[in-house]
């Protein structure tokens, strides 16, 4: 059996990789470019606050529970779910909508514009969740050995399905409601995917049903960076060493296998096998090289949004504003089109608020409030410039604050700003791209890049840019999936 392995990117990807290796009784070391562990999924500590700079909730929590038990430990953090999952602002609009799982408290917002709102929330949710019961176990919690087997694999998934493939989230959800304020709200969660309701397909309806009815969003207690220092608790219980400050940018092959990778300093880093949580397409474009790879094959790809992310430390307490909020504009369709191209999209940005310390008071001083905004913002591709990120930036504050009727731009005590910039350079995301890859159909399964590498037999690949995509469940189910894989590699040696 080959027993060391290597991990490139402490992401959750990786650690989650890592401890299921380790518990297997693989010797496995971790390296990372940057100097703490989580990838997207980190942490900020300054003036005093603490801020989530990625993720700032989940759902599908049994995934997380499932890789608990395969790992054998108790999950290391404790989660909350959210409830209401969360709250939309629309601009002109003095109603505030709360997304409620209970459809009763949820459609007595929508009854008096969309008669019968619950009889529709049910048929819609009943068609989403029949796509995920008929997927979920045959095409996202699989390994494909090759495209044809994936194709194979999809040939049983229920044709009751079929025409959902020729339609886009947007449409599935108009054709089950008929306000513009049901259609813009319910086809939201499809921007949790990185693209827009218009350009996702409706097969990721199944979203609405994971959100509504299995089961719910969660907050982790302490913010969220928790998963990853219980994770890195457990990796330095299994002896699981993780090198910072280390990246990866060179290799050397020997005999249709990976030999060694070579640190920015020159250093050699031998295993027996690798598992790369770097993205799996821009770690192949800029390390390996590979055919399929290249600058002008990547930039032609489905990428996600670029993400512009604000991270405000204020010396008030902003009482009346949930945990999770939406501010949206007017006109959503408009704005939605025109996000991944125009930059001119962000005269008016759209964002989302999450109050940390509204949960977690001690992520904020006392008397203070830690907010973290995201805006979806076009990626490097189309917006390769950001000098102007503080104009957008007080447009963002100057919004909200008019929106909650709160001037909060004189009790900023704290400010950090991304742009995608920043996002690219410090996690080596591919043109600043939120979530790497997009999910469209010529990108998942058994086309999107596999999670065992095309040239080196002992090199694999966990994270969201391979199988079975973005978000951090999604990252838990890749980890289970690139450990089959190396236990498989491992026990042929
Ligand atoms: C703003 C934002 C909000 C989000 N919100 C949510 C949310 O609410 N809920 C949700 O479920 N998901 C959310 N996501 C998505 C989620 O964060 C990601 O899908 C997930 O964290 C990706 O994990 P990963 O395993 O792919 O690793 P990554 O987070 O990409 O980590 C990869 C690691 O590899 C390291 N690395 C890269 N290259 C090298 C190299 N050459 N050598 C050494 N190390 C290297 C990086 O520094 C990084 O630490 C959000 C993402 C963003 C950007």
């Amino acid at each position: 059996m080959s027993k060391k392995v290597l991990v490139v990117g402490a992401g959750l990807g990786g650690i989650a990789t890592a401890l299921r290796l380790a518990k297997q009784g693989f010797d496995v070391e971790i390296l990372e470019k940057n100097k703490q562990a989580g990838g997207r999924l980190n942490q900020i500590k300054k003036d005093g606050f603490t801020f989530d700079t990625g993720p700032s909730f989940f759902s599908m929590s049994y995934e997380f529970e499932e890789f608990a038990r395969d790992c054998g430990i108790n999950l290391p953090f404790q989660y909350v779910e959210l409830d209401p999952l969360y709250s939309v602002h629309i601009k002109g609009n003095p109603r505030i909508f709360h997304l409620y799982k209970d459809l009763d408290r949820l459609a007595e917002q929508f009854n008096d514009f969309e008669p019968g709102f619950r009889v529709k929330m049910e048929k819609y949710l009943k068609k989403s969740g029949a796509l995920f019961d008929d997927t979920i176990d045959i095409v996202i919690k699989r390994n494909f050995n090759s495209l044809p087997a994936y194709l194979v694999a999809l040939a049983t998934v229920n044709p009751i399905h079929l025409p959902i493939l020729f339609r886009s989230f947007y449409d599935q959800v108009k054709k089950h409601f008929s306000s513009k304020e049901a259609r813009m709200i319910i086809s939201l969660v499809a921007f949790f995917l990185g693209r827009t309701p218009f350009d996702t397909n409706a097969v990721y309806t199944l979203l609405s049903y994971t959100e509504f009815r299995h089961n719910g969003y969660f907050n982790v207690e302490g913010g969220m960076y928790k998963i990853v220092e219980g994770i890195v608790d457990e990796l330095n219980k299994s002896n699981v060493k993780i090198h910072y400050n280390t990246e990866i940018v060179e290799f050397k092959e020997e005999n249709g296998k990976l030999k060694y990778f070579i640190d920015q300093t020159g250093k050699q880093w031998t295993a027996d096998s690798f598992l790369v949580n770097s993205d799996a397409a821009n770690f192949r474009h800029t390390i390996f090289k590979r055919k399929g790879y290249e600058s002008e094959r990547m930039a032609k790809k489905s990428w996600t949004m670029g993400y512009l992310t604000i991270y405000l430390g204020i010396n008030i307490k902003l009482p009346e504003i949930n945990h999770h909020n939406y501010y949206l504009g007017e006109d959503f369709e408009g704005y939605a089109h025109n996000i991944l191209h125009k930059k001119e999209v962000l005269d008016n940005p759209y964002y989302y608020v999450n109050v940390l310390s509204r949960k977690n008071p001690e992520c904020a001083p006392e008397g203070c409030e830690s907010l973290f905004f995201v805006c979806p913002v076009p990626n490097l591709l189309a917006k390769p410039d950001w000098r102007d990120k503080d104009q957008i930036v007080d447009k963002v504050i100057r919004d909200f604050s008019d929106r909650i009727g709160i001037g909060i731009g004189d009790h900023i005590v704290s400010k950090t700003v991304y742009t995608p910039i920043d996002w690219q350079d410090q996690f080596n995301l591919y043109m600043g791209s939120g979530l790497g890859l997009s999910h469209s159909l010529g990108q998942i399964g058994g086309f999107r890049p596999p999670n065992h590498d095309e040239d080196f037999e002992n090199v694999f690949y966990a994270g969201a840019s391979t199988v079975p995509g973005a978000g951090l469940p999604m990252a838990i189910i890749s980890s289970k999936l690139a450990t089959e894989r190396i236990l498989e590699f491992s026990s042929k040696k």
